[in-house]
């Protein structure tokens, strides 16, 4: 039995507000996208996942789904029926008996409704989760109510849908062939070609994030069930300094500051990121920098400390755990740091895979005192929180 997931996010997701389409925006310090695929891509029952994007997001989903097994998006085309038919043909190549349907804005999908939905294809060729409607309905055309529905046998439709493939993909084509548009979720198309579908409970969680305040809410949500699912709290502490050396300009957090001078060391000696890197080494006893990038390797001369800071983070996350913030201090006499606060807490965010807020980077001179006071190089300090299961 081969079961394949095809993940619909082709929309351009407007209606959400914000700079990118709501499936690529950040909620719990990942994109939405990232969330849903990783429900699939983590499910023991789905052998394949197909995502099927808008056109021109190949970079943001690119970006989006950093770390994750999964293959090459398909472009969808220009209508959600469209891109449905695209995602069921392009996973044609492994012989799928099943194939479920999904929308990427529905990101709290659970592990149980995924192989519920399987399962319920062993007895119809199609299956709806969704939800039975518990408000009463009013039939109100032009804001002016004309009478009350029967909302018994009334039911609203989630995804993933769920269908034997060979049926699905039958009945897309032919709704191609007929030229028959506007079908707005799989059933309608199954329902066209007379397939038997079979309406299954789904799951309140299990929400299509639409509007702004959506996104809001479910940031919150999806944050809050992180950090209660890790309950083993950790903190550590990292400690660097560089010494200047002839140069135009150092890097700190990533953000490289025109100055008289630069730091000194074999990468590009971002003291801030080392000092980071160190901490959230240190919540899980996997030594230090050098451990994992020894300076005697001739390939980091010069790197970007970003690698560092995400081989940290990498391997917090291996064991599941997270960042639950970041408090940086930097000691220099200069250059000055605090106009570059907000772009160091921007760039270091998505490293972490936490939101900006989370993030603190402070500076204070040593009041000339000392070698960082007599300007002889900068030092960082670095304390971390992380979560663990
Ligand atoms: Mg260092």
């Amino acid at each position: 039995m081969t079961v394949a997931a095809v993940i619909v996010a082709g929309g351009s997701g407007l209606r959400a507000g914000g700079e990118r389409p709501k499936q690529y925006q950040l909620i719990g310090g990942r994109p939405v996208i990232w969330w849903t695929c990783r429900a699939f891509l983590d499910h023991p029952a789905v052998d394949h996942v197909q995502p099927v994007i808008g056109e021109g997001h190949e970079d943001m989903f690119a970006e989006a789904v950093q770390g994750l097994d999964i293959p090459l998006p398909v472009i969808g085309g220009g209508t959600r029926q469209e891109s449905c038919r695209i995602g069921i043909e392009a996973v044609a190549r492994h012989n799928p008996d099943k194939v479920l349907i999904h929308d990427a804005a529905r990101p709290f999908v659970t592990a149980d409704l995924i192989a519920s939905v399987i399962s319920w294809l062993d007895r119809f060729p199609a299956a709806v989760p969704g939800m039975p409607v518990a408000e009463t309905l009013k039939f109100a055309p032009g804001g002016m109510v004309s009478r009350t529905v029967d909302r018994a046998a009334i039911w609203t439709a989630q995804t993933p849908q769920g269908f034997l493939y060979d049926g699905i993909l039958a009945a897309y084509r032919k709704a191609e062939a007929e030229q028959t548009q506007g079908l707005t979720d799989d059933a309608s198309v199954a329902e066209h070609a007379g397939m038997a579908i079979s309406m299954i409970p789904g799951d309140l969680e299990n929400r299509k994030l639409t509007t702004g305040d959506d996104i809001v809410m479910a940031d919150r949500d999806m944050t809050g069930r992180q950090l209660q699912a890790r309950p083993d709290i950790r903190v550590g502490q990292g400690i660097d300094v560089h010494p200047f050396d002839e140069g135009d300009a150092v890097v700190l957090c990533g953000i490289p500051i025109p100055h008289s001078q630069k730091l000194k060391g074999h990468s590009d000696a971002d003291v801030a990121m080392h000092a980071l890197t160190d901490a959230i080494l240190g919540t899980i006893g996997e030594g230090d920098i050098g451990t994992h990038f020894p300076p005697s390797d001739p390939q980091w001369k010069g790197a970007a400390s970003r690698i560092f800071l995400a081989k940290a983070v990498e391997l917090l996350e291996a064991k599941r755990g997270l960042v639950a913030n970041a408090d940086i201090t930097i000691l220099a006499e200069a250059p000055k740091i605090s106009p570059h606060v907000a772009a160091m807490r921007a760039y270091l965010a998505p490293l972490l895979h936490v939101d900006p807020t989370r993030i603190a980077v402070k500076a204070t001179t040593m009041e000339k005192l000392g070698a960082i006071g007599r300007k002889e190089g900068i030092m960082a300090f670095a304390t971390v929180t992380v979560r663990l299961p």
